[in-house]
């Protein structure tokens, strides 16, 4: 692993050097004069005076070489359509966009904010907005008016593009009237409001609303120069899930961002310019503004954008897709493959999945079962890689364009260049060696692509990330991990679930891992509950295979009893939760985490607070139910 490990040292110690290497890789309308100004810390600038725009690389720079190359392969399961646009098409499109949002007084640093469904307007929306150096800000479909609005005020944007509705599970969710009550709510005016009707649901189109269609064809054949950036000037808004409390609206840069996704085309997914990307995503998060949108176009690849759930028609339906579209690079989320997990594993075998080289995981923990099963029902590489919307890209993966390593179960591998984490102890800020548990952290500066602040809020930004740890000035992931003796990392979860057991701090995560390990379990949310006498307990909820093995108190306690020794012979009798309750679901983010505050504040009898990222409601109920 010593390639890795060179490669890692040069991009910290050779820095200047290392990322001025990686700048070449993407075009510059003006060469940048610094790689890096980093005499402001925390605040980093990469590639200073350079000029550069996100839409030029992904779109117009490929045209010469692959004009007629699929570029966005759009397939929705929910309504049956698809529509394929190749690398020129896509210009077109852009270009129109580009031109309907001009005409609406959208031009530099103004923001758009898009409530919109998994179509391929959404995309020519974001890539036209990066054309005109406007910031766009995505909110996910799914969120509630509410959220929304928060969103609008603190975006303030001239213009909202949104659509009639959107379709999950085959069931229409009307996002229009959302849209309106989220409009009244706020303070903020946007000066205009295009909608695309996809003739799913009624949406009225009151005053300084418009149709996108038929703005759209005013501008057939349109072309609308590219306005190029200051590298440091910003991208995009994107708030974080949700998962802990408020979301914060991290602010992207230009030319940074643009290069590390370039880079990671490379090193991290080992792809090449022709290849065929599918991220399954939601473009409302990061890892669809990343793998589904810029990253794969920067690359010069075709990306897919898919309207539909890994189930819908059947189990099968991504290995269809990976079949039909020769996909070379899959990327999902654990929540995905356990869902599969539950199907027939036959559905895995229909398909011809050559063309797929490797599968990626990420947006929470991948758990040792899971990491196992899907890898050997694939036969293929399982890559877990870690990151969080504040970085942009993964900061800890293996990464198979630099070097081919031996994976570890339960472990998103090593370090990214660029990144230099350490794992360090809260209370002095020192750091920790291989086998201590403690925050996961970077040091500054953060590499190309992270966030450069905190929308509108530095003095957050700052405070947020930076002073948490006394006496060091270091970015908090809020995460907690542990490196082993050969250096690969492991997340133990979130700082606020690291549970104090009678002086003994445990990762929820691990008691997590330990219960899964268990044959009859499908997932499980492991909480650390307030208790006059421990200080805290764990209390743990677990989702079975088969529901009907835990019927009947004897059946459960036995079952509760089976899994409790499992974690007392694995971590110790100080891990093992006060009870295992079964559940049918658990409750989690739009985005397919565990909402443990949620779990938490209901067992301590407290009111849940603001669920709004929640997608089953119902699920807090059964959680609620089983305390009983
Ligand atoms: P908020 O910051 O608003 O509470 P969030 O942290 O859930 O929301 P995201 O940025 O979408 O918002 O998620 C990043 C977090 O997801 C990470 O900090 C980590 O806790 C978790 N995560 C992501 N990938 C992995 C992974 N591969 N393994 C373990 N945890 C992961
Ligand atoms: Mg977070």
């Amino acid at each position: 692993m010593q390639k890795i490990r060179d490669f890692h040292y040069a991009s910290i110690h050779q820095r200047q050097e290392f990322w001025r290497r990686e700048g070449g890789r993407i075009h510059w309308e003006t060469p940048f004069e610094r790689t890096l100004d980093d005499s402001r810390l925390p605040f980093a600038r990469w590639y200073v005076g350079g000029k550069t725009n996100l839409c030029y690389n992904a779109v117009d720079r490929w045209l010469p070489l692959q004009a007629d190359r699929q570029a966005l392969i759009w397939v929705s399961t929910e309504v049956d359509q698809e529509r394929i646009y190749t690398q020129a098409q896509l210009h077109d499109e852009v270009n129109a966009v580009a031109a309907m949002l001009r005409e609406q007084g959208v031009g530099q640093g103004d923001r758009v904010l898009l409530y919109m469904p998994m179509i391929p307007e959404a995309v020519f929306t974001m890539l036209a907005c990066a054309r005109l150096g406007a910031i766009h800000s995505v909110v996910f479909g799914g969120f509630a008016a509410h959220n929304l609005a928060q969103r609008i005020d603190d975006a303030r944007p001239k213009v909202i593009v949104s659509a009639d509705a959107g379709s999950r599970g085959g069931k229409v969710m009307p996002y229009k009237p959302l849209l309106d009550q989220a409009l009244d709510l706020s303070q903020s005016r946007p000066a205009a409001v295009i909608i695309v009707d996809r003739g799913l649901a009624p949406a009225p189109l009151a005053d300084g609303q418009w149709d996108y269609a038929e703005l759209r064809a005013r501008h057939e054949g349109a072309r609308v120069p590219v306005t190029w950036l200051e590298s440091s000037e910003p991208s995009y808004i994107l708030y974080t899930s949700g998962t802990t409390g408020k979301p914060k609206g991290v602010q992207r840069d230009t030319g940074g961002y643009t290069v590390a996704l370039a880079a990671s085309m490379e090193y991290i997914f080992n792809g090449k310019p022709g290849e065929t990307f599918f991220c399954t995503s939601d473009i409302g998060w990061v890892v669809g503004h990343s793998y589904i949108v810029y990253g794969p176009l920067i690359g010069g690849q075709a990306t897919i954008l898919y309207e539909g759930t890994p189930v819908r028609p059947d189990g099968a339906i991504l290995w269809k897709l990976v079949e039909r579209f020769k996909v070379n690079t899959l990327f999902s989320a654990p929540t995905a493959v356990r869902v599969l997990k539950r199907q027939d594993p036959e559905l895995l075998r229909r398909h011809d999945l050559s063309s797929l080289r490797t599968l990626y995981l990420a947006g929470e923990p991948l758990d040792e079962p899971t990491a196992r099963w899907i890898g050997e029902a694939l036969g293929k590489p399982v890559i877990d890689n870690y990151w969080q919307t504040e970085s942009g890209w993964p900061i800890l993966s293996a990464q198979p364009g630099v070097e081919r390593t031996p994976p570890r179960l339960g472990s998103p591998s090593f370090p990214t260049y660029g990144y230099d984490v350490r794992v360090i102890d809260e209370s002095t800020g020192q750091d920790l060696e291989a086998g201590r548990k403690g925050v996961v952290a970077i040091v500054p500066p953060l590499p190309p692509g992270a966030m450069s602040t905190i929308w509108g809020d530095d003095e957050r930004f700052v405070r947020t990330y930076f002073e948490s740890i006394p006496g060091r000035q270091v970015y908090s992931t809020f995460d907690w991990g542990r490196v082993d003796d050969d250096g690969y990392w492991f997340i133990l979860g979130r700082t606020d679930d690291v549970i104090n057991v009678a002086g003994h701090r445990l990762g929820t995560r691990e008691i997590e891992e330990s219960i899964s390990s268990h044959a009859k379990v499908a997932e499980c949310a492991v909480v650390g509950v307030a208790d006059a006498l421990k200080g805290q307990v764990a209390a743990a909820f677990v989702v079975l295979k088969d529901p009907s093995q835990a019927e009947g108190a004897d059946a459960m306690r036995a079952l509760e009893g089976d899994m409790m020794r499992v974690v007392d012979q694995q971590l110790g009798a100080v891990a093992r939760p006060a009870r295992i309750r079964f559940v049918a679901a658990l409750p989690k983010t739009r985005s397919g985490k565990v909402l443990r505050r949620a779990i938490v504040a209901v067992c301590e009898g407290r009111d849940p607070g603001d669920l709004a990222t929640i997608e089953d409601p119902n699920a807090l109920e059964l959680i609620k139910e089983s305390l009983k």
